[in-house]
């Protein structure tokens, strides 16, 4: 199986990624990929150690470079991934306002003040039974949908990365109500969840959703979905994206798409992607 897409990729321009953006353009050119998009951190909230990082001016002028030189062979997006944080509305809507970003991907990587998506954020679980963990971190992925800002959500149960340390292995069923309310409002904004596959290289046997996510978000009409590796240097990138077409194959015969100035993009279905020749 070829790679057609990574639309979850890190670079320079990230604080916790040190890879130079054209290394990937590279790689992806190597491996035949049809879509390669950037998604750097912007990290909005004063408290948090990787406020103000992002430099949208370096990164946008870099990325017009590469498409400039490399577009006719690669198609290269310029995303970003946002850390939602449901108090930062307006900073986030301000921010966003009239830039030329071609996707949107909403994650919550912060809670209550710790960064619960790293190691140095385990805190967060320390008095909290699991429930309320879990429930306190679907709250905020529901507003992430209803305020109709971002393309995509971003690794949707993260929550479980550091979460089975504590609870051990992550249960859907415990939580399929809101996952479902959360599911069923993204279909009707015409959003979509990626399959990020950063999870394989974590510990787990499935993506960012678990399986079961996946299995609802099918069961309720969800069609669509987009493929990314979360990767923070090349050795990472595209990593376990087979993994995740995988099991999604398992699942339904999902529409892989992509992103033109927020704009959806058919790329190719799943069974395609398992046909070689699709590739020609
Ligand atoms: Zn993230
Ligand atoms: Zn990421």
């Amino acid at each position: 199986m070829k790679i057609i897409e990574d639309l979850h990729v890190h670079t320079k321009y990230s604080k916790d990624s040190k890879e130079e953006p054209i290394n990937y353009v590279n790689l992806a050119l190597e491996r035949g990929l049809r879509v390669l998009g950037f998604s750097d951190h912007i990290d909005l909230d004063p408290a948090d150690k990787d406020y103000g990082y992002f430099n949208f001016g370096l990164a946008y002028e870099n990325y017009c470079r590469l498409k400039e030189e490399y577009g006719s062979k690669l198609e290269i997006l310029f995303g970003s991934e946002i850390t939602y944080q449901s108090f930062l509305n307006t900073v986030i809507e301000e921010e966003m306002q009239n830039k030329p970003y071609d996707y949107l991907i909403g994650s919550v990587h912060r809670l209550m003040g710790y960064t619960i998506s790293g190691p140095h954020g385990v805190d967060y679980f320390k008095d909290k039974d699991e429930y309320t963990a879990y429930m306190i971190y679907f709250e905020e992925l529901l507003k992430i949908i209803e305020v109709g800002s971002f393309d995509i959500v971003g690794h949707f149960d993260v929550i479980k990365r550091y979460g089975k340390d504590f609870y051990g292995e992550f249960k859907v069923s415990k939580y399929e109500p809101i996952i479902k309310e959360i599911l069923k409002k993204v279909i009707d904004r015409g959003m979509i969840i990626e399959i990020n596959t950063s999870s394989f290289r974590q510990g787990f046997f499935e993506p960012y959703p678990s399986r079961g996510i996946i299995e609802l978000y099918a069961a309720l009409g969800g069609k669509e979905i987009v493929l990314g590796s979360d990767a923070h240097s090349i050795k990472h990138f595209n990593m376990f994206l087979d993994n995740g077409v995988n099991l999604l194959n398992s699942i339904f015969d999902f529409e892989v798409v992509s992103y033109n100035m927020r704009k959806k993009v058919r790329v190719a279905k799943i069974s395609e992607l398992l046909r070689e020749d699709a590739y020609g």
